[in-house]
């Protein structure tokens, strides 16, 4: 591997006679990390990773494509070092009770599903992404994950100015110049040169600078990167203290994990810490910096609901739709313009109602299906939510069954007729209809598995 001048030199001031191992560190395999779905419960395997209960090492990189349990969200492939901002969350704000969380860079959605993971079921987690090619991606991981709880849009930061002091945690895991993952992407060295670090601190900053005012009187903001150099992480900290609305917020970890404390903010390093680059940092909001436009002054855009994408589901088909949650009393069923029924939880829906009338790219709630004249088409988002009725028909396939589900082939299986949910391992894959001596495969093409199964 070889690393820029400008880079190395960078390195060996910052970490002076550690850099032989650090660059031995980057010769070596990157290892290789998962975090469980504490709701898609099945067994688990690896050594735990010290900072998170549902983290674990695995000993080889398994081919994660073919593992049904995979596609099930199961659990997710997250390197261990980000995994820290869920050990950090807990300490400076109160999770135990309902938060509004904005995850402000969220694709691929790595830590969106993390913070779901450990926040009250009833917060509210917007997960953003601005660029639209990567917006998909990121549903299909909350989707996958299955927290009825997660709205997702695709704004840039700047289009959130009307949700001023609306979120008790925003975090931002900014775009970097990636020096931390050098090791994994490789790629990423070409991409690199001081100018494009000079490039990101600016990005970061605007971010930021949208980000802030977002934040409610003593609300968390978390930053972090996956970079080293001081530009990016210290620079853009200092920046964030300069404002003096915020003070830092320093979090005990223990000294055996080998996370280093930097002046503002932790850093990780591959030769110290069994995982890639990685930087966090906390801030806090002070008292006295109430908004002039809070979002509860905000208009509300019909009198009926307020709702502006959608409008209540009718009556008659309400029990239908019901049927198909396993606490539907916890919901309130909406239909868009283009007939796809939403659930959303009635411990936020006011807030949604906000999110609803203030953002124009998002998706808000679970999609649950649609309805063709009496009959309900469930979505593949229900199959995968933990949210669905446990009473649904369920067809349980072996492995090899459920990746050729997976790959979209329609099975000769003997099923009874109508909706059945596909399960591996009693976890839900997606929707087959059956047909007596066939079934119909409903898997979204999109979410087709394209590599070839070993036989
Ligand atoms: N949080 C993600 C996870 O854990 O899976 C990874 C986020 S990645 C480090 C940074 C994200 O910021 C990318 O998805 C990128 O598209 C997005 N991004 C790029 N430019 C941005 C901008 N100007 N404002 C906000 N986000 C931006």
């Amino acid at each position: 591997m070889i690393l820029p001048q400008a880079f190395t030199d960078q390195l060996k001031t910052q970490i002076g006679t550690e850099f032989a191992d650090f660059e031995a560190a980057l010769l070596q395999t990157p290892p290789v990390s998962i975090r469980y779905n504490p709701r898609k419960k099945h067994a688990s395997a690896g050594e735990i990773i010290p900072w998170c209960e549902e983290g674990r090492y695995l000993e080889q990189r398994p081919v994660f494509t073919l593992d049904p349990l995979f596609h099930s969200g199961a659990f997710y492939v997250q390197e261990a070092s980000s995994m820290l901002v869920g050990y950090v969350l807990p300490q400076v704000a109160t999770i135990s009770k309902p938060l509004r969380v904005l995850d402000l860079c969220a694709a691929p959605g790595g830590k969106t599903t993390l913070l779901t993971s450990i926040l009250h079921p009833d917060s509210l987690i917007l997960a953003n992404e601005v660029i639209k090619g990567r917006v998909m991606i990121l549903k299909e991981n909350v989707q996958k994950w299955g927290f009825p709880n997660v709205h997702v849009s695709n704004h840039d930061p700047e289009d959130f100015e009307r949700l001023e002091a609306f979120f008790d945690v925003i975090l931002i895991d900014a775009p970097c110049s990636g020096e931390g993952l050098f090791r994994k992407d490789p790629a990423a060295i070409n991409e690199w040169s001081p100018g494009s670090v000079q490039v990101c601190a600016g990005r970061q900053k605007r971010i930021l600078d949208a980000a802030m005012p977002l934040l409610r009187p003593s609300g968390i903001l978390i930053y972090c990167t996956c970079t080293y150099n001081d530009i990016e992480n210290q620079e853009s900290g200092q920046w964030i203290l300069d404002g003096e609305q915020f003070t830092e917020i320093k979090i005990d970890i223990p000294d055996s994990w080998g996370v280093v404390t930097k002046p503002i903010g932790y850093q990780c390093y591959p030769h110290r810490v069994k995982g890639e680059g990685f930087f966090f940092s906390v801030f806090q909001k002070q008292a006295g910096f109430e908004t002039a436009h809070p979002y509860d002054t905000l208009p509300r855009r019909s009198k009926e609901e307020g709702f502006r994408s959608c409008k209540r589901l009718h009556a008659k088909q309400t029990p239908e739709a019901s049927r198909w949650l396993e606490k539907p009393e916890n919901f309130h069923f909406f239909v868009k313009p283009n007939g796809e029924v939403l659930a959303l939880m009635d411990s936020q829906l006011e807030e949604v109602r906000i999110l609803d009338n203030t953002l124009s790219a998002k998706g808000i709630g679970l999609e649950m299906g649609e309805f063709k004249g009496n009959d309900f088409i469930p979505s593949h988002a229900l199959a995968l939510s933990t949210a669905l009725s446990p009473d649904i028909l369920r067809l349980e396939l072996s492995g090899n069954e459920a990746l050729l589900f997976l790959k979209k082939e329609n099975l000769n299986i003997e099923a009874p007729r109508g909706w059945l949910l596909v399960t591996h391992q009693g976890l839900g894959l997606g929707w087959v209809k059956g047909l007596g001596n066939r079934i119909n495969n409903y898997l979204p093409k999109d979410w087709r598995i394209r590599m070839e199964i070993p036989e």
